[in-house]
């Protein structure tokens, strides 16, 4: 996976979506990561499609 805007290594992962963002790019467009998992929790959570 890689960050939507620059192609980086993905750092956070937006909650109930496939999309990925760095930190420097998280942290740009979504001012605090709340609403932004880190990636590596994503594994571990069930594929919860919808
Ligand atoms: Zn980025």
């Amino acid at each position: 996976m890689k960050c939507v805007i620059c192609d980086g290594d993905v750092d956070y992962v937006i909650k109930g979506t496939h999309e990925g963002y760095c930190k420097e790019c998280a942290l740009e467009h979504f001012e605090d990561v709340d609403m932004l998992e880190p990636r590596g929790n994503a594994n571990a959570k069930e594929d919860d499609s919808e």
